[in-house]
């Protein structure tokens, strides 16, 4: 079995920077789970199945027709040819995801398809339960996190590089909610596997968790 890096926190921790650089560095492969319930979420949009439809929701997910396409910084997901990269950066979108993310059959059918990522010479997974669910195998686990108040700052210089004004009250009720819907759901909720390694980055430059994530990963 190849290596896996387990990388799970709570949203706007700095995960997927980390990740995608962890990942160029070492040569690994990466999975970007979030992205997986972002596009069920999507393509349950478009093809009119309702959010509370939990088994339509779950078929939606099965048959998710995805390609990630890797560039020089960032990936390109095209959803059954259309490029949607961007719209499934939304808010909106971010908050659909969480809802299909709290359903059962949901999180089952993306399984197969998670651990398909696997592959030699190594996976960085990033996402909510990389540690606890999918890969309970792997050698090495991190929990990132950071203080809500740096997370609502961050997302907010990221929205102002977009061109997109934000306040700060909103943003950090909105990383509050959504927190807290990850924390409660019954199913795989977010919080650090027993044997994870918890790396708190509000006073950490993103080169200073790269560093540390694989001196870690060579010890
Ligand atoms: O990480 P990202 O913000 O893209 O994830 C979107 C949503 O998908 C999260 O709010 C969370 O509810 C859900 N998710 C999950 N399990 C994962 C990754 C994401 O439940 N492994």
């Amino acid at each position: 079995q190849a290596p896996v890096l387990a990388i799970d926190g709570p949203g706007g921790a700095g995960k997927g920077t980390i990740s995608r650089l962890v990942a160029e560095r070492l040569g690994w492969h990466l999975l970007d789970s979030g992205a997986l319930y972002r596009l069920t979420a999507l393509a349950a949009g478009k093809h009119g199945v309702s959010l509370e439809d939990e088994a339509r929701l779950a078929e939606v997910a099965r048959g998710l027709d995805v390609v990630f396409v890797a560039e020089a910084d960032s990936t390109r997901v095209l959803l059954e040819g259309d490029d949607a990269t961007t719209t499934i950066r939304t808010e909106q979108v971010g908050d659909a995801a969480s809802r299909v993310a709290a359903l059962p059959a949901v999180r089952e059918a993306l399984l197969s398809r998670q651990r398909d990522f696997r592959k030699p010479p190594g996976l960085v997974a990033d996402g909510r339960d990389m540690g606890t669910v999918v890969f309970i195998d792997a050698p090495l686990k991190i929990f990132l996190t950071a203080s809500a108040e740096e997370r609502a700052h961050r997302r907010q210089r990221q929205l102002r590089e977009a061109g997109v004004d934000a306040s700060l009250s909103s943003l950090l009720k909105e990383i509050q909610a959504r927190d807290a819907r990850d924390m409660q759901r019954s199913v795989a909720p977010l919080k650090p596997a027993d044997d994870a390694i918890t790396l708190d980055t509000t006073r950490l430059t993103i080169p200073e968790v790269v560093d540390r994530l694989t001196e870690l990963l060579t010890q």
